[in-house]
C-alpha cells in the first residue's frame, strides 16, 4: 500500500506503530457546507437506488462541527433550496431576510456617499437573500446528515493522504491518515500517545475550505491546476458586535457593503455590515492578498475602517463579542483546479466555488457537493472510482447553473490586477459582454509573487486610540482559539535562513504583518534566528501559507480539536 508520505506532517511514522484501520465507502474531509451537502445528497441518492449498506464518514478537525466555519454571511438560498426544498420549514437557522441594502463609498475626509435602490451596484443587491451565521447553518446540516445515517467525527484532523499505485503504475487516493495525538513539542510521544488511524475509502472528497492543506499537495502532485490561472485569495476579518437596542433595531435585516477608505484604489477589497437578530451586527473587511505592499495587514485595515466616522457612528456604544478570520478563493472559473482524480473529488472553497463579484459562495459550495454526490452515486453503482468515472462530476458541473454563474464572472477578479479603476472599467464591459470584458481570458498571478520590496511600502498602521480598535491579541481572545501547547508548531517555517538572510532585507518579514492572529513575531533585539511562532494563537485562516513571498511557510494540521471556536459566526 501507499507511497511514501508526501508531506511534512506531525506523525511519528515509526514502522512499529500499529495504526487502526477503518474502512469506509465514502470519506469526506472537512465538515463545511459543501461536504455536508454532499453527504446528505449522497445518502439520499443511494437510498433511492436501494443501496443502504454504504458507510459515509465525514472527518472534521474542529472540536465541534461549525467551530471552524466562518463567513459574512449573506446566503443566496438557491443551493440550500435545492438540497432541502423545505429548508425554512425544517428549521434551517437564519438571522433574517435581507431588507434594506446599500453600498457606501467611504472617503478619506471622513465623509461617505450612499448608493441605494437603483444606484446600488447590481453585484451588491441582496433582495431575496438571507443573513446567516454559517457555523449555525453547518451545525444544523450536520444533524440532518446524521438523520440520514451519515457518520460525522469531529476532532479528527486528516494529516496525510494515503496513495496506492496499481500494477499499471496508476496512482490513486485510497483515504487519509489522521493526525497522531500526544506528540510533545520536541516531536516525542507523550503519555497517552494515540497514533492516527488509516481511514480507507474508494472515494475521498476533499472539502477542507480555502487552501486545504491536503488538497494543496494533491493539486500540485497530480497537476490539477495545469492550464488554469493561479488561485488568488482574499483575507477576511470579522467581528460580531453587540450594539445598543436602538442601533440593533435600525440595522435589523439591513445589509451594507462599503468600498473606498481605507484601501482606496490601492488594492481589491471592501467591507460589510449585516444586521443580525438580538441587537448584533456582523462586520468585516476583506482584502486581496495580491496587494503589493509588504506591510499589508488585513487586521490593521479593518481597524482603520472601524475608525472611519461613518462606521464608528454605527458601532457607538457597542462592544465586540466574537472575532475570526479566514481566506476566500477569489480566482473564479479559470482558477478552479480539475475537480476529480483517481479515487477523489474536490468540492466547495477547496475547489474555488466562489463568485468573487458578489463574494458569495455558500450556494455554490452546496451545489458542488450535490453534483459530486451524483457522480459518486454513479461511481458506486458502476463499482468504479477511476478518474475516468469521476470525470462525471466535472461534466455535471459544466452543465449546471453553478457553471453559468461562475462563467458569467469569469474575468471579474483578474480584471483588478491592473488596479482598481481599470478593474471597474473592465467590470462594466463584463456586464454587457456576458462576463468576457475587454479581454477574452485574463490570466493572473499567484499572490505570493505580487509583494513588492519593503522600500516601496507605504502601509501605515492605525492608532489604537479608541474603544473599537482592538489589537490582534484581544481579538484572538474573542475567537476562542485554543491549541494543546505541548505539541510541535503546526506552522512550519521551512528555511529560517531565508527569513534572516533575505526576507528581512527584501520584504521586511511580512508574516509579522499579514497574520491576523499575531502568530509571527520578529525579535527586536539580539541576533535574529527566525520568527517566533506563537502557533497557539492561530485561527487557521491560511493567509501565511498563501502570502509568504518565498512560499516558506507551510500550514499543517495541528492535533485534532485545536483552533478557533466560532459560535454565531
Ligand atoms: Fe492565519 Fe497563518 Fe496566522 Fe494561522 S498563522 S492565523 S493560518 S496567518
Amino acid at each position: 500500500m501507499g507511497g511514501p508520505p508526501s508531506m511534512k506532517q506531525h506523525s511519528l511514522n515509526l514502522p512499529n506503530i500499529e495504526r487502526e484501520e477503518l474502512p469506509v465507502d465514502v470519506l469526506l474531509i472537512g465538515a463545511g457546507a459543501a461536504n455536508i451537502a454532499c453527504a446528505i445528497h449522497l445518502a439520499r441518492l443511494l437510498k433511492a437506488r436501494g443501496i443502504e449498506d454504504k458507510t459515509i464518514l465525514v472527518l472534521e478537525k474542529s472540536e465541534e462541527i461549525g467551530n471552524h466555519t466562518l463567513s459574512g454571511a449573506v446566503m443566496n438560498p438557491r443551493g440550500m433550496a435545492e438540497l432541502f426544498p423545505d429548508w425554512r420549514e425544517r428549521g434551517c437557522p437564519i438571522e433574517g431576510d435581507v431588507g434594506r441594502d446599500a453600498m457606501w463609498w467611504l472617503k478619506k475626509n471622513g465623509k461617505h456617499s450612499q448608493f441605494e435602490g437603483a444606484l446600488c451596484p447590481p453585484q451588491l443587491k441582496n433582495h431575496g437573500n438571507v443573513i446567516v451565521a454559517l457555523n449555525k447553518v453547518v451545525g444544523w446540516m450536520k444533524s440532518q446528515a446524521e438523520e440520514l445515517g451519515v457518520q460525522v467525527y469531529p476532532g479528527f484532523a486528516a494529516a496525510e493522504i494515503l496513495f496506492e499505485t496499481d500494477a499499471q503504475g496508476v496512482e490513486k487516493v485510497v483515504g487519509v491518515q489522521t493526525r497522531d495525538a500526544g506528540i510533545d513539542k520536541h516531536g516525542a510521544a507523550k503519555a497517552g500517545f494515540q497514533p492516527g488511524m488509516n481511514v480507507r475509502a474508494p472515494i475521498t472528497v476533499f472539502g477542507e475550505g480555502p487552501r486545504g492543506h491536503l488538497a494543496k499537495h494533491l493539486i500540485k502532485r497530480h497537476k490539477l491546476d495545469a492550464g488554469k490561472n493561479p488561485q488568488t485569495y482574499g483575507t477576511g476579518i470579522k467581528e460580531i458586535w453587540e450594539v445598543p437596542a436602538a442601533t440593533g433595531a435600525e440595522w435589523k435585516n439591513r445589509v451594507v457593503h462599503t468600498g473606498g477608505y481605507p484601501l482606496g484604489f490601492d488594492g481589491y477589497g471592501g467591507s460589510w455590515i449585516y444586521g443580525l437578530a438580538d441587537n448584533q451586527l456582523s462586520i468585516g473587511y476583506v482584502v486581496g492578498l495580491d496587494h503589493h505592499d509588504a506591510k499589508l495587514d488585513p487586521h490593521a485595515l479593518f481597524v482603520k475602517w472601524k475608525q472611519h466616522p461613518a462606521i464608528a457612528r454605527v458601532l457607538e456604544g457597542g462592544k465586540v463579542v466574537r472575532y475570526g478570520a479566514k481566506t476566500v478563493p477569489e480566482g473564479g472559473y479559470f482558477a478552479m483546479p480539475r475537480l476529480y482524480g483517481n479515487g477523489y473529488v474536490l468540492v466547495g472553497d477547496t475547489a474555488g466555488f466562489l463568485n468573487s463579484s458578489t463574494l458569495k459562495g455558500i450556494h455554490l459550495s452546496i451545489k458542488s457537493g450535490m453534483l459530486a454526490a451524483e457522480a459518486i452515486a454513479d461511481a458506486i453503482v458502476a463499482g468504479q472510482t477511476s478518474a475516468a468515472q469521476l470525470k462525471r462530476y466535472e461534466e455535471l458541473f459544466e452543465a449546471s447553473w453553478a457553471r453559468d454563474e461562475l462563467y458569467g464572472v469569469r474575468n471579474w477578479r483578474q480584471a483588478f490586477d491592473q488596479g482598481f479603476l481599470a478593474g471597474m472599467i473592465d467590470s462594466a464591459f463584463q456586464m454587457i459582454t456576458g462576463g468576457r470584458g475587454l479581454v477574452k481570458r485574463r490570466s493572473g498571478h499567484a499572490d505570493h509573487t505580487t509583494t513588492r520590496r519593503i522600500g516601496e511600502s507605504r502601509f501605515e498602521k492605525p492608532k489604537f486610540d479608541d474603544k473599537g480598535s482592538l489589537d490582534k491579541l484581544t481579538d484572538v481572545f474573542h475567537s476562542g482559539t485554543i491549541h494543546e501547547e505541548d505539541q510541535p508548531a503546526h506552522l512550519l517555517v521551512l528555511d529560517t535562513t531565508i527569513c534572516v538572510d533575505r526576507c528581512t532585507k527584501e520584504f521586511g518579514n511580512p508574516c509579522q504583518h499579514f497574520c491576523p492572529a499575531a502568530v509571527y513575531e520578529w525579535p527586536s533585539e539580539g541576533e535574529p534566528k527566525g520568527p517566533t511562532v506563537n502557533f497557539s494563537n492561530c485561527v487557521h485562516c491560511k493567509t501565511c501559507d498563501i502570502a509568504d513571498p518565498y512560499e516558506n511557510i507551510e500550514w499543517v494540521v495541528p492535533e485534532g480539536g485545536g483552533g478557533p471556536k466560532y459560535h454565531g459566526m
